[in-house]
């Protein structure tokens, strides 16, 4: 997969090129990853890329022709099928959904906008869809570029190590992950589960699937809607349900 950026601020992305796993994926040339400076492709005197908004009003907004040029440049060195997406509050949110829609895509290219955003006509010539990362505002579409990178890096194929690591995670089947323990066995007097300890994988596997269904129900229970739970499933959340319940009483 390629990811192309077009930002001011290249140097913030050290802190996904050089660290952890999607480091890992560039250097093993699972990722590649571009990153054009829209400064470096203005055609004004002073490497301008931000101008007043027509109408007044505060703040400034980048400009059209360098993060055109950029978007360009990038399209002819990235070859096969690509997206071009812009990074704002106005977008669809980000979800487990739509970065499992975006894997398919050999070539991504994220417009970070700063300031008061960017000229709508860059949107609407060159843009072919929009992504939020929630319900607020931040400062740049860096950040928000980033938090894309790093969850999509996970569904390369060969990126995690463990094969299984990314289908156990919360989302994968709909579910949160279960809770997980490692050494010590006691910390503040709360043990690890008896039934983690004893070896036996498919009560451990019946156990997991009753915990993700239990704090789905518990921290999720929108999640819970909207997937069809096999008999199984129901009874074990059930027992989860009973189980709860009692603890509470007792509480
Ligand atoms: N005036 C813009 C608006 O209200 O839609 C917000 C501009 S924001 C200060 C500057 C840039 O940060 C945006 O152009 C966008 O690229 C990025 N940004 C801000 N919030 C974001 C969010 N929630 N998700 C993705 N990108 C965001």
């Amino acid at each position: 997969m390629n990811i192309g950026i077009i930002s001011i601020f290249p140097e913030m992305f050290n802190a996904i090129t050089k660290f952890g796993i999607t480091k890992k994926a560039i250097k093993n040339k699972l990722l590649k990853f571009y990153c054009w400076n829209p400064r470096k492709f203005t055609n004004s005197k002073n490497f301008n890329i931000d101008d007043r908004p027509y109408g007044g009003g505060p703040g400034m907004l980048m400009k059209m022709e360098p993060l055109q040029n950029a978007i360009n440049y990038g399209k002819k060195i990235l070859s096969g099928n690509k997206k071009i997406i812009y990074l704002t509050p106005q977008g669809k949110k980000l979800n487990f959904n739509k970065l499992k829609k975006l894997i398919n895509i050999k070539n991504i290219i994220l417009v970070c906008g700063r300031y008061e955003g960017i000229d709508e006509r860059l949107i609407i010539s060159e843009i072919d869809e929009e992504i939020s990362i929630g319900d607020y505002i931040l400062s740049g579409g860096e950040l928000a570029a980033m938090i894309l990178i790093d969850s999509i890096t996970r569904f390369i194929p060969g990126v995690l190590q463990h094969k299984l690591s990314s289908v156990e995670d919360s989302f994968e089947n709909g579910l949160l992950d279960y809770p997980s323990y490692t050494r010590p066995r006691v910390i503040n007097k709360i043990h690890v589960p008896n039934i983690l300890l004893n070896g036996n994988h498919k009560k451990i596997y019946y156990w997991r699937l009753k915990q993700s269904l239990g704090r789905t129900w518990i921290k999720r229970p929108d999640l819970l809607k909207k997937i069809k739970l096999t008999n199984i499933q129901k009874n074990l959340l059930n027992e989860f349900k009973n189980e709860y319940f009692i603890s509470y009483k007792e509480k």
